[in-house]
């Protein structure tokens, strides 16, 4: 086991982690820059190393000031949280280097599920359905207008090196080809450095439906079932929730049996996750993320399974804590992720939060690390916590969460909490029914 892990993090999931490691008997290492120096994963850390100015690039995204915060304390394994450098596969090998472990994935692994192109080849031939399309990148239009009349339209024109939504076009009719080809790869160009795109079937009604998997890097993996992601504003999830309103038992077992024999046989080591979409029964693969996610408390509720205990675990050596025959699935779970924001227009609210009273009771968990009196600093992102929910069935969760979300005093600031009451009233919402195009439709209708 490691001996003192330090957190290449900040905010709510740098204290997470921080957690995990205590429970474990390990020692922890917080790094922040100079507008952090306040925060709460800061103040909890055993030992703590200022690494730079407020920019990320100078301070968490500055690896060789992370390099000198090990050597400093004599931190033997580092946990990047998501974000920032979780999923760069150069930082993992620098690491290696210098005899300190990555607690991810192998760099190889990154780099794969890294470029879509590669990651949909490789998924596809483990035997994950994906969205039909091009084989690889489209160079040339009339390539593309046989492969799109093939598939059908709509199609959607992707970038390979694609994150953030960026590099997507939708072609509704041939006449929309070209435009939307030369469009996409102009963007991916500037804003990847790589203009390689390929296409796939646009799909219209889906639901984002995502399977958690954790392998040993053995070749044994087990899926801890999957989180409905669906509702999202400009492709950034908003609400998740542990089991998806839209799949029965069996759907579940066969599609996460699929997805963790497909990561035993790639080798693959830790904490990932396998996101699809979700149409008129089918699953269509889109992405894998190869590092701990924000809405990972959904699983971690409904599973009893500490997930950052098993990328620990996993990591030093020790193997998962248990077999998928032991991995139970318990009533349901819903996350509201609480960003300091405008409820309506997402404009970002930072400023200094005068009070701030979390809700508590049976099945509520608050994972954030701000407190009465906190400032939240304007450069870094607007998520100040999480509300996560458990009950034993999704009515029981449903009330449950109405009653958290009234208790739940943030004042200071503005924060999305009045939308999630807003949401938690819905009769869609209440009854599951909804797709990825669902919250964007709702805020454009009340607003
Ligand atoms: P990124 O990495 O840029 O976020 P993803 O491949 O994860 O890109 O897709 C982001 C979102 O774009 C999805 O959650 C979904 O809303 C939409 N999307 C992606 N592929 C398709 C598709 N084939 N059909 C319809 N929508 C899609």
């Amino acid at each position: 086991m490691f001996h003192k892990i330090l957190i290449a993090n900040r905010g709510e999931i740098a204290l997470r982690v921080l957690r995990a490691a205590k429970e474990l008997g390990i020692q922890t290492v917080a790094v922040h820059s100079t507008a952090d120096a306040d925060a709460m994963h800061v103040r909890l850390a055993d030992e703590s190393v200022c690494i730079g100015p407020p920019p990320s690039r100078d301070s968490y995204l500055n690896i060789h000031q992370i390099l000198a915060a090990c050597e400093i304390t004599g931190a033997d394994a580092i946990h990047p949280g998501y974000g920032f450098l979780s999923e760069n596969a150069k930082f993992s090998e620098i690491l290696a280097a210098h005899n300190l472990t990555f607690i991810g994935p192998s760099a190889e692994h990154i780099r794969v599920m890294g470029d879509k192109i590669t990651a949909k080849k490789t998924v596809k031939a483990l035997g994950i359905p994906v969205v039909p399309g091009s084989d690889g990148a489209v160079t040339d239009d009339v390539e593309a207008k046989r492969i799109a009349a093939d598939i059908g339209y709509p199609v959607l024109i992707k970038a390979s090196a694609g994150g953030g939504g960026r590099g997507m076009k939708v072609a509704k009719t041939e006449a929309d080809l070209a435009e939307a080809l030369s469009t996409a790869r102009s963007e991916a160009g500037a804003a990847f450095g790589d203009d390689a795109v390929y296409i796939e079937k646009y799909l219209e009604k889906p639901r984002h439906i995502e399977v958690q998997v954790m392998g040993d890097g053995a070749g044994n993996a087990i899926h801890l079932g999957e989180r409905d992601c669906s509702l999202q504003r400009r492709h950034q999830k908003v609400w998740e929730e542990a089991n998806s309103p839209a799949l029965n038992v069996e759907q579940r077992n066969r599609i996460g049996e699929i997805v963790s024999k497909a990561v035993a046989d790639l080798g693959y080591s830790g904490a990932g996750t396998i996101e699809f979409l979700y149409e008129n029964g089918e699953f269509y693969f889109i992405e894998m993320n190869t590092r701990l996610q924000v809405e990972h408390p959904v699983t971690e509720a409904i599973t009893g399974i500490d997930l950052v205990h098993e990328q620990i675990r996993v990591a030093s050596g020790g193997g998962l804590s248990c077999t998928q025959d032991e991995v139970r699935f318990e009533g349901h779970a819903i996350e509201c992720r609480i960003n300091a924001e405008d409820p309506r227009t997402f404009t970002p609210s930072p400023g200094t939060i005068s009070h701030f009273h979390t809700p508590g009771g049976l099945g509520i968990r608050v994972d954030s690390g701000v407190y009465s009196g906190y400032r939240i600093p304007p450069y870094y992102d607007s998520l100040i916590g999480k509300l996560i929910v458990h009950g034993r069935n999704r009515v029981e969760c449903m009330m449950r969460l109405r009653r958290a979300l009234d208790e739940f005093v943030v004042d200071g600031i503005k924060t999305t909490l009045p939308l999630f009451q807003d949401l938690v009233g819905n009769p869609d919402i209440a009854n599951g029914d909804y797709d990825i195009h669902w919250l964007e439709n709702y805020l454009a209708k009340t607003s």
